[in-house]
């Protein structure tokens, strides 16, 4: 299908009818002591009238909560004799549309899946939203200066995951796109917006590269099993704070804690995201750490990332958006960490480690 560009607020007007449709616009957020006022690329509800921006840098937070909220209740409770009762939440019955989602965030959903749905295991909450999800997606034209998800084995062109596939048609300042169904969901969508189709049009542009370009070792997670004690950590960790952005702006990080919120003798039980950069992540009840220092818990996210991640599921878990590197304060980059971990001697002595859990102090 070929579909003009002035056409696709008519064509989110037609979707929005039968679901909840998404897709990057601006927010404006004003800062209360100064009163300036703040823009940011992120998705949102489409409504009518609602400014789509599709080309540009991606947004600045991945739309990883419409799957998988920040926090969700899971079940209520009651403690009262005869009236107990524990009732699961389930998500509401809501389809919804995800249109314009980038090829890097379409693939961090491909791991997500894993994560939720296999290995015997399938998370029901997650489970209802992503069935209820359609999702399109579009061809990368302006990759920021911290994307690498080429070097990462994601072509930033193409989504095979996602329902439908749009690319601008001919050049990337083309007049239209080109929509390809890759699933029935997908063709469902499609015939939705058919009344829209110009029928002709040029060849998909398939011509997005990053401008950055890192060498990574093809059996980086197996080096990386094998560096566990390596000096390298003690230099990548200095400057990070842990102050846990990199890791909730990160499309692929899914930990979450439980935990209950309780009124009297009825409450409800409820998660929310974690992150591994926090102290109290892993520390026990007796007050035991495993990782007491950011070093092990630096260690901990890069080795999630690109080894642990590759033992189970045989891939890799970061895909190169760039957001951590873009937005972390202390300006640690795990682009950078990837190049150095590559060219490393993997035997190398570290003479500053310490085991975890002996004299550190907690930082
Ligand atoms: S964003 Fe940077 S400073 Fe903050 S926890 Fe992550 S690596 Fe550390
Ligand atoms: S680790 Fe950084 S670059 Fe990799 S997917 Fe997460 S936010 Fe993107």
């Amino acid at each position: 299908m070929i579909l003009a560009k002035k056409d696709i607020p008519k064509a989110l007007e037609i979707l929005s009818k039968e679901a909840a449709v998404y897709a990057p616009s601006i927010r404006k957020i004003e800062d209360r002591t100064t009163g300036v006022i703040q823009e940011e690329k992120i998705f949102l509800p489409f409504e009518e009238g609602t400014e789509i921006i599709l080309d540009g840098p991606n947004t600045v937070k991945p739309p990883k909560d419409l799957l998988f909220p920040n926090v969700e209740k899971m079940y209520q409770y009651k403690a009262a004799g005869e009236d107990s009762y524990i009732r699961e939440i389930l998500p509401e019955d809501e389809k919804k549309i995800l249109f314009g989602i980038r090829p890097c965030d379409m693939r961090s959903i491909e791991s997500m899946d894993k994560v939720f749905f296999t290995k015997t295991y399938v998370d029901s909450y997650y489970a209802k939203r992503r069935d209820q999800v359609t999702i399109v997606a579009i061809g990368c034209l302006q990759p920021e200066r911290t994307c690498f998800c080429d070097s990462m084995g994601i072509d930033p062109n193409q989504a095979p995951q996602a329902d439908v596939m749009m690319n601008v048609a001919g050049e990337p300042e083309g007049e239209s796109y080109v929509l390809q169904a890759q699933t029935e969901k997908g063709k469902a969508l499609l015939d939705a917006i058919s009344s829209l189709d110009q029928q002709e049009g040029a060849e998909p542009y398939q011509g997005t590269v990053c401008s950055l370009k890192i060498r990574k070792a093809e059996d980086l997670d197996k080096k990386l099993a094998g560096m566990f004690d390596h000096p390298i950590w003690d230099k990548v960790t200095k400057g990070c704070i842990g102050c846990g952005t990199c890791t909730f702006l990160c499309p692929t990080c899914y930990c979450f804690d439980i935990d209950n919120e309780n009124y009297g003798n009825e409450g409800c039980k409820y998660r929310c995201w974690d992150s591994c950069m926090f102290s109290d992540y892993t520390r026990m009840a007796g007050g035991a750490n495993p990782r007491p220092t950011k070093k092990e818990r630096l260690r901990n996210r890069y080795m999630h990332k690109l080894s642990y991640f590759n033992e189970r599921y045989g891939e890799t878990l970061c895909v190169g958006c760039g957001r951590c590197i873009a937005s972390c304060p202390s300006h640690l980059d795990i682009s950078e960490f990837i190049e150095k971990a590559t060219a490393a001697d993997p035997d190398a002595v570290s003479y500053t480690d310490v085991p975890a859990g002996t004299d550190r102090k907690e930082a």
